[in-house]
């Protein structure tokens, strides 16, 4: 295996699969199959979980709802998430722990580094959930900066296409992938990879990531073995 300690993130529209709104429970089972894989190989996994199938803070305003106020909201969206993500890979027999941006302690536990780093070593999935607490970031943000503190090798962002390309390839049919990319290219031709948060965390302390496609069975796999199925900016 290429990388020994993984911070994996996924979106929550990435959960919806084939349902309109919340959570596809195939979808869910799909996931904690392909991640009990890597795990049976020894990698140590950590996950980040988005919010978006449920609430975002972006739509409060529209809703009349104060930004602060929906970005909390967005944040509990991910503990729930986060919760049926638990729940899936306990079913499909892993270790996991729970842990929150926010306390909430009759479901997880707050996040305290260094025992996520003790559970990651004892075996245990790690699922960050509320984000990393605080309004005006995003899951992508929390996913870059969980990573550094744990220090992980690599941050995984899973998404609906297979990395990243030259143009958007559902408009441009000319479009192609990249297979490797640095920082700096990424950012010149103003690549949409993450949020300007969450890319120059990754690029100020040299943490690579892969973009790739999570819906496809096997992927994950073949990114850890270190095989080109997405793009590694790094
Ligand atoms: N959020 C936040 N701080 C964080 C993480 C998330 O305020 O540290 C809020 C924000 O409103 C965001 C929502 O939670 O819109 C859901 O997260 P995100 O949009 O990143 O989820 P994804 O797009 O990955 O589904």
């Amino acid at each position: 295996m290429k990388y020994k300690r993984i911070l994996l993130k996924l979106s929550g529209e990435s959960l919806m699969g084939n349902v309109s709104y919340g959570i596809d429970p195939e979808r869910l089972k799909q996931y904690a199959e392909e991640i009990k894989a890597i795990k049976d190989l020894g990698v140590e996994v950590a996950i980040v979980i988005g919010g978006g199938n449920i609430y975002r803070g972006v739509q409060a305003e529209a809703a009349g709802i104060e930004r602060v106020q929906g970005d909390y909201m967005g944040m509990l969206a991910t503990v729930i998430n986060g919760m049926a993500l638990q729940s899936a890979l306990e079913s499909a027999g892993m270790y996991t722990r729970l842990m929150s941006g926010i306390k909430m302690e009759q479901v997880c536990e707050p996040f305290i580094r260094r025992r996520a780093i003790r559970h990651l070593e004892k075996g245990r999935i790690v699922i960050f959930g509320a984000g990393i607490g605080n309004p005006y970031f995003t899951t992508d943000s929390t996913a870059s900066l969980r990573a550094i503190e744990i220090q992980a090798d690599v941050v995984l962002k899973g998404t609906r296409v297979d990395g990243v390309y030259t143009a958007d390839p559902e408009k441009d049919p000319t479009a192609t992938r990249y297979s490797e990319l640095s920082f700096q290219e990424a950012y010149e031709k103003n690549l949409n990879i993450m949020d300007m948060t969450a890319f120059t965390l990754c690029q100020e302390n040299n943490l690579p990531i892969i973009v790739f496609d999570m819906n496809k069975t096997g992927n994950l796999m073949e990114v850890l073995k270190g095989e080109t199925a997405g793009t590694l900016i790094n």
